[in-house]
């Protein structure tokens, strides 16, 4: 990759673990600044920043839960006043409470819509004014292959990420003519806690479905997130990358 990601400025939502963390990983070892979004893990995200820092790039621990406007509010003035610009933001942030929708209590239905779509929302109304001043930005939003594709018992969160699919086009069409591109990935199943907590059996079933015969790394994704952020990639926008082992074929 030509290192044209030097000296940029990211801000990574839920960067202090799984996808989130490797993605601001990668991107620090492609020479730019990340704020290392999390909203509980105080500890790997203060694990990571020395981790970057000992590498020789920049990092700051950023608190905030992306479902409360002024916490983002406040979480992107922090950025701003660090290191003066965004280039780039990875909506990455996400929750899922799985349960068969019959049985979907108004709180599971709201909690992963609040953190994974309002929370987009509020990060990306945040960062777009630096952006389009800059004349130049990269936005990332975390979706899945369930929010393609639907999956029983995640209603909510196949809901939310296949919202986040029409929130990245609508966005892509707004500001493609300043220079900004928008894009989503579908990760299949990617090994974080997320994934790691299934059961063995249903761990297998996955793993029948997908051609490549391996489950993903965080590193899978991260690789695409830090191409996407490239000049190379300023002509792909408002398109949803699928990350999945062939899953989706
Ligand atoms: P994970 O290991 O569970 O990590 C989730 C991250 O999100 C953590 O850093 C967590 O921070 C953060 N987070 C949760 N609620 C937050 C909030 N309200 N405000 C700010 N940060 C919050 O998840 P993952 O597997 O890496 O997934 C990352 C993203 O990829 C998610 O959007 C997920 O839906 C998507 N995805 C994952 C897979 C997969 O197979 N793993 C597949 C498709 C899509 P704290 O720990 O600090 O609270």
């Amino acid at each position: 990759m030509a290192p044209n990601l030097e000296g940029h400025v990211a801000l990574v939502t839920g960067a202090s673990r799984g996808i989130g963390r490797a993605v601001a990983l990668r991107l620090a070892a492609e020479g730019v600044k990340v704020a290392v979004n999390y909203n509980s893990g105080e500890a790997p995200a203060q694990q990571l920043v020395d981790k970057i820092s000992a590498q020789g790039g920049e990092a700051l621990p950023l608190q905030a839960d992306v479902a409360e406007e002024a916490q983002v509010k406040s979480m992107v003035a922090q950025v701003r006043k660090q290191w003066g610009r965004v280039d780039i933001l990875v909506n990455n942030a996400g929750i899922r409470k799985d349960r068969l929708l019959m049985r979907m209590t108004t709180r599971e239905w709201d909690d992963p819509i609040n953190v994974n779509l309002r929370g987009a929302f509020f990060c990306t109304k945040a960062v777009l004014p630096l952006m389009v001043r800059q004349r130049r930005g990269r936005i990332i939003n975390m979706s899945s292959v369930v929010g393609v594709a639907g999956n029983p018992g995640q209603a909510n969160y196949a809901a939310s990420k296949a919202a986040l699919i029409g929130l990245t086009k609508s966005v892509a069409k707004e500001v493609a003519r300043r220079n900004i591109t928008a894009n989503a990935l579908a990760p299949g199943y990617i090994l974080t806690g997320m994934v790691e907590e299934l059961s063995d059996d249903l761990k297998q079933m996955i793993l029948d479905r997908v051609p490549m015969n391996r489950l993903g790394v965080p590193e899978d994704i991260a690789g695409v997130v830090a191409f996407l952020c490239t000049d190379e990639a300023g002509y792909i926008t408002g398109q949803v990358i699928r990350v999945d082992g062939g899953l989706a074929i």
